[in-house]
């Protein structure tokens, strides 16, 4: 998409602090984060959100959930703790329409999931 933010930095328009790459996704640091470490990480294709999960390829789908164990272990937090969270829609205040998986962690996160 011309004018997604999370593309354009995927294509490397926007700079972003890298933290994992390989051919599917990419990991980066997110710019306002809400824990010592607070990672995105998105898939290269772009897709809207979880809901369109099934659009990307299978191989895709499982880079992702595999980033975000890889990103714990390359921050240092694989130990310690994290938690990942995909905001999907209105209710969760998704403001970034395309796929994004965070990651948090370095410190004690809040207990609340809401
Ligand atoms: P959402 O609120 O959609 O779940 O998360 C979007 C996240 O993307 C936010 O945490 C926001 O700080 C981050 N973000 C938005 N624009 C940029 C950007 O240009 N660069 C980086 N690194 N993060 C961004
Ligand atoms: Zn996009």
């Amino acid at each position: 998409m011309d004018d997604c933010i999370f593309c354009r930095i995927a294509r490397g328009e926007i700079p972003s602090a890298k933290v994992y790459e390989d051919e599917h996704v990419l990991a980066f640091k997110d710019i306002n984060p809400l824990a010592p470490v607070h990672v995105v990480v998105i898939p290269k294709q772009h897709v809207a959100s979880l809901n369109e999960l099934d659009a990307l390829p299978a191989d895709t789908q499982l880079a992702l959930l595999r980033a975000c164990r890889e990103v714990a272990r390359l921050t240092g937090i694989a130990d310690s703790g994290y938690r990942i969270a995909s905001n999907c829609g209105a209710d969760a205040s998704q403001s970034v329409q395309h796929l994004h998986i965070h990651v948090l962690g370095g410190g004690k996160l809040s207990v609340s999931m809401a």
